[in-house]
């Protein structure tokens, strides 16, 4: 057994446009490097928008040690490996998702909006393209919800201040408008780096928008992707990585020049 048992190193990573290539969601460019990673023991730990339901999915594909990971930017963190007795196994890290309902239902005679829960299954799979069970999945929420916005950009600055003093955020991803609780992916890396109880590891963490820049800021070694062309973090502060590639290929190549320095 060698030193990395003890969790010398933990690689964080973002998984659409990083680990998961932007126009085909593949992730097998990075096989080799999964595989070496895991043999080496080294955990990591998926920091996604997704749920906890769409990344155990995906867990169960790839390569890897058995890790928490990070759902919903921060909203929730499935502790599995490192779950202890007493503690639900889903840690809820925002605000409940059914909080977040029962305001927006109290909202709804004000502003005009469609949320995950408005729409139901078949509006969800119409407005994502996603298929019945990866639309299901996108829907089981701890402390997010996704909505579509149908009312002015004038009604939605009043509806974005009513959510602040509920202390609730409304971010812009894609088509849908996502309110939550006040997380982020730094905060809950930094609570899973804490349960690792190795205050010598080595943290590395993989992104490549903004909604990333916290985990890279909380990280020893940062590591940003290219989307397109464009990088859209910043990887400056400690001094990290910036693979050629993108997607998985440059993901692959990023963990390859971080593990150099490991051996
Ligand atoms: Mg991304």
């Amino acid at each position: 057994m060698s030193g990395m048992t003890k969790h010398r190193l933990i690689v964080f990573s973002d998984l659409d446009g990083c680990l998961l290539n932007k126009h085909d969601y593949q992730w097998q460019d990075a096989r080799q490097c999964l595989l070496e990673l895991r043999d080496r023991g080294v955990p990591l730990i998926l920091a996604s928008s997704k749920t906890v339901a769409e990344i155990e999915a995906i867990a169960a594909e790839i390569p890897c040690v058995n890790s928490p990971f990070i759902s919903e930017n921060g909203g929730a963190i499935c502790w599995r490996s490192l779950a202890t007795a007493g503690d639900p196994e889903i840690q809820c890290a925002g605000v409940p998702r059914s909080e977040i309902l029962d305001l927006l239902a109290k909202l709804k005679s004000q502003f005009q909006f469609r949320s995950f829960r408005d729409l139901g299954l078949s509006g969800v799979m119409e407005s994502t393209s996603l298929d019945a069970e990866k639309a299901t999945a996108a829907m089981m929420r701890q402390s997010t919800e996704p909505l579509l916005w149908d009312d002015s950009e004038n009604q939605r600055t009043e509806f974005e201040q009513i959510l602040q003093q509920h202390k609730l955020t409304l971010t812009k991803g894609g088509r849908f408008w996502h309110v939550a609780g006040k997380i982020s992916k730094g905060d809950a890396l930094r609570k899973v780096v804490e349960r690792y109880r190795n205050p010598g590891a080595v943290v590395a963490a993989i992104g490549d928008s903004q909604i990333d820049q916290s985990m890279l800021d909380a990280a020893n070694v940062p590591i940003g992707i290219r989307v397109n062309g464009i990088l859209s973090v910043n990887v400056s502060c400690p001094p990290g990585i910036v693979p050629q590639s993108e997607g998985a290929r440059g993901w692959a190549e990023a963990v390859t020049e971080l593990l150099r320095n490991f051996e």
